[in-house]
């Protein structure tokens, strides 16, 4: 079990009216231009955290071995945000995979505890799923590839 973020760090945080956004609480992680989320950087273990007073940005690295494991994860986490919003679906220079904690989860004991277990999950499974994905895709090439043949030869 690889390093784990405890649920203190994020407890501090506090809604605030982002000047950049019009005055809403919007995730100031994300927003990067105002004075009040000014963004202080933390390195941890395979990880960058973001934080600001509203809201914390977590950047896992992976053992990104090709571009196929790229596309994979691409995928992955495009998915993943449908499913869990704290997951990013674009990419970020800082990491290969991030998380958003903005104020109101980090209020809630059981939403914390999921995004501690996530931030343990995704650098720990990460090359299991990346070599399921190889898996599958060698099955499908190995089939098609065979189908095709096949159809090739019969060909007159
Ligand atoms: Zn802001």
């Amino acid at each position: 079990m690889g390093e784990i973020i405890t649920l203190e760090e994020f407890r501090i945080l506090k809604p605030i009216e982002c000047p950049s956004r019009g005055g809403i609480n919007f995730p100031c992680a994300i927003c990067r231009e105002c004075e009040i989320g000014a963004v202080t950087q933390t390195f941890e273990e395979n990880m960058l955290i973001e934080s600001t007073v509203n809201s914390v940005l977590i950047h896992i690295n992976l053992d990104l071995g090709d571009e196929f494991e790229r596309f994979v994860l691409k995928r992955l986490k495009s998915e993943l945000s449908k499913n869990i919003p704290q997951v990013q679906k674009g990419d970020w220079d800082e990491g290969d995979i991030t998380i958003l904690v903005d104020d109101a989860l980090s209020q809630n004991e059981e939403s914390l505890k999921k995004i501690e277990w996530l931030l343990w999950y995704l650098p720990n499974k990460w090359k299991q799923l990346a070599i399921s994905a190889k898996q599958v895709f060698s099955k499908w090439e190995n089939q098609t590839v065979k189908q095709i043949v096949f159809q090739f030869e019969k060909v007159k």
